[in-house]
């Protein structure tokens, strides 16, 4: 199994102040991984490094075999953000087909994407008549227009319904399946668990724990924290 993303002693600082303390851990191809912790753990600063928007100040970042800063590794990456935002008044076949047209790909994977992200019968409606749910998926689609390698996702399932919320990851199993490595941010664990093969915590810029579920939980004596939502 080859690796995708790899972090090695990994450290970050933003002026004084350090935010990332030797981090190290690895995503294998074809594995969701969970990247949990509090407002200020660190995931958008590790998020930024694995896209290249920052370069780490200590360690190693290894992103597709790459350094995370070439341009053709950050083509191999979809990303997802938190607040996806569209045109309200285009519709999602346009949306996409604009997002197409900016990122360089191939027109033809519009059809097929919003048909794989269940969009097929409102890719005529206006993305301001779409639910939450809809936006979310019609992001992942324009996330997958570069046929990436890696995916990143950035809190997917906030304010998302139940239902819409299990379809949304129902998707990204799916994803994973045909072959995508998957990286999902989140503030919590509860909910997000029976989706992930593997979890890395992350407390004020230490690595808390990193593992599968069941790794998790027997380091459960050790000082390891899963109660990371409140
Ligand atoms: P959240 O869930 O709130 O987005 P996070 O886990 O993504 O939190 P980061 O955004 O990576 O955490 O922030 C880690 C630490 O770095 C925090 O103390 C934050 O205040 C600080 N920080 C983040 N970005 C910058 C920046 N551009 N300049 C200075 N400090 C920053």
């Amino acid at each position: 199994m080859s690796v995708v993303v790899e972090l090695e002693q990994v450290q970050q600082f933003y002026g004084k102040l350090q935010v990332l303390h030797d981090m190290s851990w690895q995503l294998q191809a074809g594995e969701i991984m969970g990247l949990f912790g509090h407002n200020g753990a660190g995931k958008t600063t590790t998020v930024r490094l694995i896209l290249g928007l920052i370069r780490q100040s200590g360690g190693k970042v290894r992103v597709l075999g790459g350094d995370a800063s070439d341009a053709q590794v950050r083509q191999q990456i979809g990303f997802l953000p938190e607040n996806v935002m569209f045109y309200p008044q285009l519709t999602g076949y346009e949306t996409l087909s604009h997002f197409a047209r900016l990122k360089g790909a191939d027109h033809s994977q519009v059809l097929g994407l919003l048909e794989q992200v269940g969009l097929t019968a409102a890719a005529g409606e206006r993305v301001k008549t779409y639910s939450k749910g809809m936006r979310q998926r019609l992001g992942l689609a324009q996330a997958l227009l570069a046929r990436p390698k890696l995916l990143l996702l950035d809190e997917p399932t906030v304010g998302l319904d139940p239902i819409a919320t299990i379809e949304l990851y129902r998707l990204i199993g799916q994803l994973r399946d045909e072959g995508s490595s998957i990286i999902i941010c989140s503030h919590v664990l509860p909910g997000v668990e029976p989706y992930i093969d593997k979890a890395v915590i992350l407390a004020r810029g230490h690595l808390e724990a990193v593992g599968n579920l069941q790794q998790l939980r027997e380091q459960a004596g050790l000082p390891v924290r899963i109660r990371i939502n409140g």
